[in-house]
């Protein structure tokens, strides 16, 4: 009988090309907690996450309880796995957060292995839809960069072929992001889309003011503005912004991304393979968020390795789109390629996840 013989975890420190900050984090390196699932026909799945802190406790939470779970298991059995998983003891602490997260990387590599076994990139195995993607860039707009820094930043990403960036605002002084925001799209000129992201930062009546400046500048969407469990928050701004409300990278879950839609609380559906407890989760919230007419454009807490084949395997027609963030290129043995803005989808079978050799070294948490 195919089995789970053997789990493996591991993390992984990448430093930055330059230390980043949004409105609530400042950082030089990006963690990359991974697991390896040795199964009895002899391949490797590989899940991994991606964090400024608490990769260690992913990956106990792995070693001490979920591994027992799969041991010995059947890896074909992705749902039933999920939900041996999701409804064992760390239910009672783990719906969300450092469990769940954990949850994630399992799920992750068990279909990993399924595309493996299959012979197909997990994309094909999902359903094949698109293999060519949209991305629109981050790494260019960091709120801890000066104005010329930032401007130079965003029009290199703009030379180099991107037509959709997005940039930090939420600093402490709403006028500055005002007239950043305003630099910025006088230096990309009116066709290329901008986003910002306010990370969490703002509170309603702030939303409410900063919103009317922003569209000034054609801003495609606010990102995150309130906290990101305030449903009620949220669905009070959306009826009375002009300017589509992103969020979704810290939504934990299907039921609270289904309250989200449910109360309009929600344009653009952010969800995260490394924040939700997977792919088997992802797939859910996309399919709920897709029939509410939302648009499902995730969050790139895995570096775009995954996301491109869930949006390549059952993104809607439009758009097709993800974000792009390259800190982990180095990581991967098959990194994501994206040449001129666009997401050239991988052929190899798998989930893209495989880790190098040498970045077990290169980048070896002590
Ligand atoms: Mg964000």
């Amino acid at each position: 009988m195919l089995k789970v013989d053997r789990v493996q975890t591991y993390i992984l420190k990448v430093p930055l090309a330059r230390p980043i900050a949004d409105s609530i984090y400042y950082r030089t390196h990006w963690h990359v907690p991974v697991v390896e699932i040795f199964t009895s026909d002899g391949l490797i799945g590989t899940g991994y996450s991606g964090l400024w802190a608490g990769e260690d406790l992913l990956c106990q939470t792995i070693e001490q309880y979920i591994k027992p779970i799969l041991l010995d298991c059947d890896p074909r059995r992705i749902h039933e796995i999920w939900s041996k998983i999701y409804w064992s003891p760390l239910h009672w602490v783990g719906r969300a957060g450092i469990a769940h997260m954990a949850q994630s990387m399992v799920d992750i590599a068990l279909w990993d292995l399924a595309a493996q076994r299959a012979g197909l990139p997990l994309w094909r195995l999902l359903g094949g839809r698109h293999n060519r993607l949209n991305t629109y860039n981050t790494d260019g707009g960091w709120l801890n960069f000066d104005l010329d820094t930032l401007i130079n930043d965003i029009t290199e990403k703009v030379d180099a072929g991107w037509n959709r960036v997005k940039m930090k605002v939420g600093g402490p002084d709403n006028s500055v992001d005002i007239q950043r925001v305003q630099a910025v799209r006088e230096a990309i000129g009116p066709d290329i889309t901008l986003m910002v992201d306010v990370n969490q930062k703002w509170d309603l009546i702030t939303a409410q003011r900063m919103i009317p400046h922003l569209a000034d500048y054609d801003v495609a969407w606010v990102e995150e503005p309130l906290h990101p469990d305030d449903i009620i928050g949220h669905a009070a701004l959306i009826r009375k912004s002009s300017i589509p409300i992103a969020l979704g990278e810290n939504v934990y879950n299907a039921e609270t991304f289904a309250a989200f839609i449910a109360f309009d609380a929600v344009d653009i559906v952010q969800v995260d393979v490394t924040r939700v407890a997977g792919i088997t989760e992802w797939l859910r919230v996309a399919q709920a968020a897709q029939q509410q007419s939302r648009w499902v454009v995730p969050h790139a807490g895995d570096m775009c390795q995954i996301h491109q084949h869930l949006v390549g395997g059952v993104g809607a027609d439009s758009p097709v789109m993800i974000e792009y963030i390259p800190w982990a290129l180095d990581v991967f043995e098959e990194p994501v390629v994206v040449e001129q803005g666009i997401c050239i989808l991988p052929e190899t079978p798998g989930a893209s996840t495989r880790v190098r050799a040498e970045a077990r070294k290169l980048f070896a948490s002590d």
